[in-house]
């Protein structure tokens, strides 16, 4: 089974993602991960990418669909995935669409995180992660139990992203308004979107998307 997680930054999608890894044996498709371990190890790619990226603008569809079929070869064919952040503009629905039917593969559900852009900045800003293990932190939502200290590997390392900042993130969300927003309606025409209520518990929404996912 492939599915498609739909929303703006900071909906969600990675840490659900995540979940469903681990519970369903799925593997999460991220190219904004894809994109970022390409600019840490300074590849030929990560220089091209890293300008517009920091701007919080799209690459190229090119770029992010070649990062695509790469990893889809690189898995079985009853592997299912979720794509995370993956498609992002009209271009890239049919690029989909021609890269899983050359692959024999099926899209089964789009899940749409619905949330509310304002509250997204607060919790995009405040994000943290564990340089070590990427043990996710938060803020004000989810602090360290013992400051400064990772919960789960005890390392004293933390990144922020470089494109979290107040002023890119609002260039993200306009991006996402813009150009990602707009491939909903098609694939609301094949039928297969379900709105999940993203502004929940993460229990709350992945229950949500497990009821979703239970209807097959
Ligand atoms: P994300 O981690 O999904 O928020 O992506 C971080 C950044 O990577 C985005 O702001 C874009 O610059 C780039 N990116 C990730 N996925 C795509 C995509 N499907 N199309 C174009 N650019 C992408």
């Amino acid at each position: 089974m492939d599915i498609i997680l739909l929303g703006p930054p900071g909906a969600g999608k990675g840490t659900q993602a995540g979940l469903l890894e681990g519970g369903h044996g799925m593997v999460q498709i991220s190219t904004g991960d894809m994109l970022r371990a390409a600019k840490t190890a300074n590849t030929e790619l990560g220089q091209r990418v890293k300008a517009v990226m920091d701007s919080g603008e799209l690459v190229s569809d090119e770029i992010v669909s070649n990062l695509i079929m790469e990893k889809l070869d690189d898995l079985g064919p009853d592997q299912g995935v979720i794509f995370d952040g993956y498609p992002r503009t009209e271009a890239q629905v049919y690029s989909l669409d021609e890269i899983l039917t050359a692959r024999n593969r099926k899209l089964h559900h789009v899940i749409e995180l619905a949330v509310d852009v304002e509250a997204l900045v607060e919790r995009i800003t405040g994000r943290f992660t564990c340089g070590n293990c990427g043990e996710g932190y938060h803020d004000t939502f989810k602090q360290p139990t013992k400051e400064g200290v990772c919960d789960v590997c005890g390392s004293t390392e933390f990144k922020r992203r470089p494109d979290d900042n107040e002023e890119t993130v609002r260039t993200r969300m306009g991006e996402y308004r813009a150009k990602t927003q707009p491939i909903l309606p098609i694939y609301e025409e094949r039928g297969i979107v379900t709105k999940v209520d993203g502004m929940g518990s993460m229990d709350a929404v992945s229950n949500a998307i497990e009821a979703v996912l239970a209807l097959d």
